[in-house]
């Protein structure tokens, strides 16, 4: 099986890319289905105490769907306060479409 930590490494690349290839303008079903996947992602995330809390967050921060860049950032605010919990440095939201979509310049 997968560790913790890898599990949440493979898990933070495939939300953050998925954010990142949202559509800039979704159609409302779209908004909606991303809003019940990330629900039901937290429901099932196969880590107890880490979905636990995680689906405390999402409750008081609910998802932001309405475009790609509103998804993007609030998913890299919701890293970051795994981050924080975990005592590891705050990430720079602005930097997310460049680590995730477009690659980081040489
Ligand atoms: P990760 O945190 O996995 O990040 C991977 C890469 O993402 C980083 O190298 C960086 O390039 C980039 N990145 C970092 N921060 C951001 C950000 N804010 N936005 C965009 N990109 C970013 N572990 C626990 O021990 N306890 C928990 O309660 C817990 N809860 C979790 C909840 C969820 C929903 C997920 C997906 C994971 C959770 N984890 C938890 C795992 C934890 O977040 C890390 O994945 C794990 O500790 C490995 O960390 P890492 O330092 O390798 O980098």
């Amino acid at each position: 099986p997968l560790d913790k930590d890898e599990l949440g490494r493979s898990t933070w690349g495939f939300l953050h890319t998925m954010a990142s290839y949202f559509p800039d303008k979704p159609t409302v079903k779209q908004s909606q289905d991303m809003k019940s996947f990330l629900q039901i992602f937290a429901q099932f995330y196969p880590c107890e105490p880490c979905a636990l809390d995680f689906q405390e967050d999402i409750q008081k921060h609910p998802p932001k769907t309405k475009s790609r860049d509103e998804l993007a950032k609030w998913l890299c605010d919701r890293h970051n306060t795994v981050n924080i919990k975990l005592g590891k440095p705050s990430y720079d939201c602005s930097k997310v479409h460049e680590r995730w979509r477009d690659g980081w310049p040489d």
